[in-house]
C-alpha cells in the first residue's frame, strides 16, 4: 500500500526540450569545449567501472576544498546533486512535530522533501520586492522552533540575494540548523563560505550543476565537523558514482574553463535585463543568479507563445501569489537570448493593433506551471 500523500502528488514534471531554445531549467548554455573532449574520454575512460565508489571520496572532497574556499576546519559532505542533500536533511530532521521552514516562494524541493520526511513545512512570504521580511522571519522562528531553515542564497525563482544583516538575524535567532543553499554563487557577488567559521549551526550548500555540470549531478555542503558527521550517516555510502567522481574532478582541473563561461553569462545578464526591460509592460527583477524574473501581462499567454516558437521559459506564476504574471527565465547563450527577444518582441511589439496576447490555448499540456 503506498502512502495516501505520495498517492495524490503529482511527479515532477520535466518538458520535452528536443527542438527548443531551453531556458528554463537554469542550465549553462556552454558545452564542455572540444579541446577538452579527448582528454576527458581518456579519464573516464580509466575509471574502474567493476568497483564501488570509495566512499571517502578523498580526492574530490580535497578539490573541491581548495576550489570553492570551503573553510579547513569544516567538514564537507557530497551529494547525488543538492537534490540529494536535501533529502538527507529532511530525513535527518524529520521526527513528529519537526518544521522546515524557508522564506517564500523559493526552491520547491525544500517543501516537497522535507512533507515527504514527515516534516511540516512553513513557507514565510518574501516583503514586498522579493527581500527577506525580518519581522515575519523572526517571529516564524520563534513561534515554530524549526529544525531547519532553508535560505536559497541567491533565491531562485526571485534571483537575488536575500540581506546579509537579515540573515545574521536569522542565524542568531534559529535554534536548530540554518542551510544557506548557493546553489546559484557562480553568478553572485557574495557567498557565506567563509563565515562558517564563525557560525556553528550554519551549512553552506553549492552545486556544480548551474557551472556546467549539471548532468554529472553532484552537490555538496560544508559546515561544522559534527552536524556534517551526523548526515554522513544518512547518506548512502556509494551515492556519489565512479564517473561523476572521475569527471567532477576533471573539471575542477579544468576551472578556469567553466569560471569564464560563468562570466560570459554574467555579462549576458547585464545585456538582456537591459533590453527585456524595455519592453512594454514588463518588468525584470535584480538577479545574482543566471536567469531573471520578470512580470508580464498576462504571462501565462506569453508562455504559450513562447513555446509555439519553440522557446521553454518558466511559468512561475501558480507558485505564489507573490508570482503572479511572473516568468523565469534562464540566461542563455547570446543567440538564444537574441532568439527570446526577437520572439518577446512579435508577441508583446508587433501584435495587430499592440493587443496583448490571448489567454492560454485550450489543449494546451497545462503541464508548465506545475513543475519545480
Ligand atoms: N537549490 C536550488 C536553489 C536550486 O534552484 C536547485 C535546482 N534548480 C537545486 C538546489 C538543485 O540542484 P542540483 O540537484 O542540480 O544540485
Amino acid at each position: 500500500m503506498l502512502r495516501a500523500d505520495v498517492l495524490a502528488m503529482s511527479a515532477y514534471h520535466v518538458p520535452a526540450a528536443d527542438g527548443f531554445v531551453k531556458l528554463d531549467a537554469m542550465e549553462n548554455p556552454y558545452p564542455l569545449p572540444d579541446a577538452l573532449r579527448d582528454a576527458f574520454a581518456r579519464r573516464l575512460a580509466a575509471v574502474p567501472l567493476n568497483r564501488y565508489p570509495v566512499p571517502d571520496y578523498a580526492a574530490l572532497k580535497a578539490a573541491i576544498r581548495d576550489r570553492f574556499g570551503v573553510p579547513a576546519a569544516c567538514g564537507l559532505i557530497l551529494g547525488n546533486g543538492s537534490d540529494e542533500l536535501i533529502s538527507l536533511l529532511s530525513v535527518a530532521t524529520a521526527r513528529p512535530g519537526a518544521v522546515v521552514l524557508s522564506a517564500w516562494p523559493s526552491f520547491v524541493m525544500y517543501q516537497v522533501s522535507a512533507q515527504l520526511a514527515g516534516s511540516r513545512f512553513v513557507g514565510v512570504p518574501l516583503a514586498p520586492g522579493f527581500g527577506l521580511d525580518r519581522a515575519a522571519m523572526l517571529a516564524a522562528i520563534e513561534r515554530e522552533a524549526p529544525a531547519l531553515v532553508y535560505l536559497s542564497y541567491p533565491n531562485n525563482p526571485t534571483g537575488a540575494c536575500f540581506d546579509d544583516g537579515v540573515i545574521r538575524d536569522i542565524l542568531a535567532a534559529a535554534p536548530g540548523l540554518v542551510v544557506i543553499d548557493e546553489a546559484y554563487q557562480p553568478f553572485a557577488p557574495r557567498t557565506w563560505m567563509p563565515a562558517l567559521e564563525r557560525h556553528p549551526d550554519l551549512l553552506v550548500m553549492r552545486t556544480v550543476s548551474k557551472l556546467g555540470l549539471a548532468g554529472l549531478r553532484l552537490g555538496f555542503m560544508a559546515g561544522a565537523p559534527d552536524w556534517i558527521g551526523q548526515l554522513d550517516k544518512v547518506r548512502p555510502p556509494y551515492n556519489v558514482n565512479v564517473l561523476t567522481e572521475a569527471a567532477a574532478l576533471f573539471a575542477l582541473e579544468h576551472h578556469a574553463v567553466f569560471d569564464a563561461q560563468a562570466a560570459a553569462i554574467r555579462a549576458e545578464r547585464a545585456v538582456l535585463a537591459d533590453r527585456l526591460a524595455r519592453l512594454p509592460g514588463v518588468e525584470v527583477f535584480a538577479s545574482d543568479a543566471n536567469f531573471l524574473l520578470l512580470r508580464v501581462p498576462q504571462a501565462p499567454a506569453v508562455w504559450q507563445a513562447l513555446r509555439d516558437r519553440r522557446v521553454l521559459v518558466k511559468d512561475v506564476g501558480r507558485m505564489h501569489a507573490s508570482l503572479h504574471d511572473c516568468l523565469r527565465i534562464t540566461v542563455g547563450a547570446p543567440q538564444e537570448n537574441a532568439t527570446l527577444l526577437a520572439a518577446l518582441d512579435e508577441i508583446l511589439v508587433q501584435r495587430p493593433g499592440g493587443s496583448p496576447p490571448e489567454g492560454p490555448r485550450p489543449g494546451s499540456d497545462g503541464a508548465h506551471p506545475t513543475t519545480p
